[in-house]
């Protein structure tokens, strides 16, 4: 980083004499960044981090420290692309909403990964996903949601949120492979459907440790209930109905029936556990519109009142220890 601390100082300036009411869906390109997207607390912990940066000093610490960075990072490449300074280079990674909650960018891949981030920046779904997000929650540290490659995940980690092509890539194969998507077309949305719920996840791991919930039973379990909160709260059931669904194919790719011990002391729980669990509380956030849902997939009529009874608890939860966290 070759700036210096003059440019912090007009950084701030820029930072606090923006107008307010752009903060909706800010497109790094066409930035506006309110002075709500930084706060007084935050301003200065980004200024440090600047200087941090700057000075090679230690940057004071914070849980979400790298989160910050990567933040001051964004802003600070933004203004000085304004300020004609810099030109982009090839690589450099493609923010495309800054919020004051959520950051969405995309590190480019190599050329086998280059489709899948060719097609998500081209569907512009995540945008619309991470500004919903951003409309909804108010959170006190931004996270980094990064489409990335080469890295484990989906995978949440102090405040960022490492979603990978890669991951996009094996689900691309299942699904073609079995033959659950009749058109192209319809391919890319499942696999944009399955990636949405995915991220919905993560981000309730995100808030798990964010803001230190407290969680009875598998977090795991926990978050898949959040997703399907948001989806359902979204108006987007059929992406929670096409996640469940591809945790079936999964199960139905296994070459064998044989679930190795490993399955039973994992995280997560098995996939068709988690498929039963995602239809269980779409149908209970619905009954009468989906009458016949636990039918098609061969859950008893006694699951009726039980899965009303799940989604109600669990959506009555989450808002009860997000409530703070919601905007209204
Ligand atoms: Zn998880």
């Amino acid at each position: 980083m070759k700036h210096t601390i003059g440019m912090v100082a007009t950084l701030v300036t820029l930072l606090v004499g923006v107008t307010q009411d752009a903060i909706s869906q800010v497109n790094i390109r066409e930035v506006l960044i309110t002075e709500e997207t930084v706060t007084s607390m935050s301003t200065e912990y980004l200024q440090q981090v600047y200087q941090g940066v700057n000075q090679q000093i230690e940057i004071p610490d914070n849980p979400w420290k790298d989160a910050w960075i990567m933040k001051a990072w964004i802003v600070f490449n933004e203004l000085e692309r304004r300020a004609g300074n810099v030109a982009a280079a090839a690589e450099e990674p493609v923010t495309t909403v800054v919020g004051e909650s959520f950051i969405l960018q995309y590190e480019l891949p190599d050329e086998t990964l280059a489709p899948y981030a060719n097609l998500l920046m081209e569907s512009g779904v995540m945008e619309e996903v991470v500004t919903d997000l951003e409309n909804t929650f108010q959170l006190p540290q931004p996270i980094l949601i990064r489409f990335t490659s080469g890295k484990p995940g989906p995978l949440y980690y102090q405040g960022v949120i490492n979603m990978t092509y890669e991951f996009l890539l094996s689900n691309h194969e299942i699904i073609a492979a079995t033959g659950y998507a009749e058109t192209e077309d319809e391919l890319v949305l499942t696999l944009l459907n399955l990636v949405e719920f995915v991220l919905y996840h993560e981000v309730g791991h995100a808030l798990v440790d964010m803001l230190d919930l407290p969680v009875l039973g598998k977090e795991e379990d926990a978050v898949d209930g959040f997703a399907a909160v948001v989806a359902s709260a979204f108006d987007l059931d059929v992406v929670a109905l096409t996640a469940a669904d591809i945790f079936n194919l999964n199960t139905s790719i296994q070459v064998s029936n044989e679930i190795s011990p490993a399955a039973f002391w994992d995280s997560h729980s098995l996939d068709q556990q988690r498929m039963y669990s995602i239809i269980c509380m779409i149908y209970g956030s619905d009954p009468n519109g989906y009458s016949s849902l636990l039918n098609d997939v061969g859950m008893p009529s006694e699951k009726e009142s039980e899965c009303v009874y799940s989604f109600q608890e669990t959506s009555r939860n989450w808002i009860r220890l997000i409530a703070d966290y919601i905007k209204q």
